[in-house]
Formats: C-alpha cells, sequence, structure tokens
C-alpha cells in the first residue's frame, strides 16, 4: 500500500521575510504546503512563498493582507504568528510609549492576526495556530519587562484559546525560543553575547531552523493532541518554566 501525501495547507506566517519567521516559512515550502508571509513592505518573503504587506500594529492592513492570502492560496489552516521587535530598556528608563509599543505589536499583533484568521478554522473544524514567544517570557530578563510581558502574554491567548476551540480540532500552542542567531540577537553586544552563551547549558546560540522544525511538528497531524502547550526549543536555558 503507498502512503498518501498530505494535501498541501495554506499556510501563514506573520513577518516571514527575515529571521526565524523566514525559516518557518521555508520548513513549511518543504513540506509542500502552500505558504505566504508578511512583511511590513510587502516584499523580501521566500522564493516560493507570496509575501504580503501587513503591519500587526494595523488591523485595516491585517484584514487586507488575510483577504489577499485566501484568494491566492484558500483559508489560512496553519497559522504562525512570529512577528516581534525589543525594546530594551531598565524599568527605570522604560517610557509607557517603549512599553506599550512592545506590547501593542508582539501581543495585540498576535490577537489581530489570530482573530482575523479563526473564523475559517472554526468553520473546517481543524486549525493550527503556534505564537512565537521567547524564553524570556517566563524566565524574564533584566531591561525587558515590556518584552517579557508581552511574550507571557502569548501563553495567556494559546491557553484560553485552547480552552475556547480545543474541541473543534485546532490546536494553539507557544513555542518558545531561546537565543537564536538573527538580526535581533546579533544587535548585542559580543560581551552580552559571549555572558548568554555561559548561561546555556548548550553553550550555544541556535540557527532558526532549528526552531522552524519543531513549528513544522507542532504544526503537523501528528500533533494533533498538543495544545495549550509551552514548547521550548532554548538548549535548556529555561528549564522547569
Ligand atoms: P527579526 O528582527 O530578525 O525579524 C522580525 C520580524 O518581525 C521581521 O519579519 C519584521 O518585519 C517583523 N515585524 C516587526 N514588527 C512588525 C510589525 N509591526 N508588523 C509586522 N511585522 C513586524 O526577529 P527574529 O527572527 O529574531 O524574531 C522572530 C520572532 O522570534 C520574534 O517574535 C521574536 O521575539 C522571537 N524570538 C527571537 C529570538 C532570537 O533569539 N532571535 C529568541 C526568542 C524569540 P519587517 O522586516 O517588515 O520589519
Amino acid at each position: 500500500m503507498t502512503e498518501s501525501t498530505p494535501e498541501p495547507r495554506s499556510v501563514l506566517v506573520t513577518g516571514g521575510n527575515r529571521g526565524i519567521g523566514r525559516s518557518i516559512a521555508e520548513e513549511f515550502l518543504r513540506c509542500g504546503d502552500k505558504v505566504a508571509v508578511t512583511s511590513r513592505s510587502g516584499t523580501g518573503g521566500p522564493e516560493g512563498a507570496l509575501t504580503v504587506a501587513a503591519d500587526v500594529t494595523d488591523g485595516d492592513s491585517l484584514t487586507a493582507a488575510i483577504k489577499a492570502v485566501e484568494a491566492e492560496n484558500g483559508p489560512i489552516e496553519v497559522l504562525v504568528a512570529n512577528a516581534g521587535i525589543t525594546d530594551d530598556q531598565l524599568l527605570l528608563r522604560m517610557s509607557d510609549e517603549s512599553f506599550e509599543t512592545v506590547l501593542d505589536t508582539n501581543l495585540t499583533g498576535a490577537f489581530r492576526t489570530v482573530q482575523r484568521v479563526i473564523k475559517s478554522m472554526v468553520r473546517k473544524k481543524k486549525g493550527r495556530i503556534v505564537l512565537i514567544s521567547s524564553v524570556v517570557g517566563l524566565y524574564g530578563s533584566p531591561g525587558q519587562v515590556n518584552y517579557a510581558a508581552s511574550k507571557s502574554g502569548l501563553v495567556g491567548i494559546a491557553r484560553a484559546l485552547t480552552r475556547e476551540l480545543g474541541s473543534r480540532g485546532i490546536t494553539a500552542n507557544v513555542v518558545a525560543p531561546g537565543y537564536i542567531d538573527t538580526e535581533m540577537t546579533q544587535q548585542l553586544s559580543e560581551d552580552l553575547q559571549d555572558s548568554y552563551r555561559k548561561a546555556i547549558p548548550a553553550g550555544r546560540f541556535a540557527d532558526p531552523e532549528e526552531v522552524a522544525r519543531v513549528v513544522a511538528f507542532v504544526a503537523s497531524d501528528d500533533a494533533a493532541y498538543i495544545s495549550g502547550a509551552v514548547i521550548p526549543v532554548d538548549g535548556g536555558l529555561g528549564m522547569g518554566h
């Protein structure tokens, strides 16, 4: 008996033009899925993916982007909410604006995106929501009160969603990367990067592909019974959290 090839799914990755999001999009392309990515410019996604413009802080731009993706690839069956920023500052120096901008992008941005794709998942009784958080969400990190709050908030979204829609064939999980070699971490000073490496049991940063493969698994049929989970990809840094 020959194994049947799974149907290509309509996958959307926000912030899929670079870094971890781009690797995730490439991994779904390798799996044979129909992949769309967002970037703020509307360009720069990997070859073979549809790139659409969206700013996750702007609901109207997300609505338009999702409409364009669904017209081309069909209703979204897998959403990876990956777009995110940092704006580090010790608490005493952190402005309201910095806190609000990071929350608006990382947390409210994920909410806006999930809300706009969920209706068709409910209709189909099938869907995968993967929220890209961070080890920092539950472990904490000095200078990242805004970022940590936004990333731990994603756990609340995944768990509330799991209780709301778990019986409809939809899973919602959080993938929590540790330090990954991307532009976000390359901005850190060499000294800081060295001190982080010393704290990581694996003794190194990860490649974005190591996160991408875990995301692809969480979005697969084999992961149908995993929901509301926080899956670390952090070389052991956040153990026990
Ligand atoms: P990068 O800085 O390399 O890429 C960030 C991505 O997010 C870009 O595609 C960017 O789009 C997009 N983005 C930022 N702001 C917005 C916005 N307002 N609207 C739409 N898209 C936006 O980041 P990484 O690849 O390193 O990180 C990806 C995710 O992984 C983030 O959520 C981050 O918090 C998380 N993470 C990263 C870790 C790391 O070590 N690198 C560790 C743990 C978590 P554009 O190009 O248009 O600006």
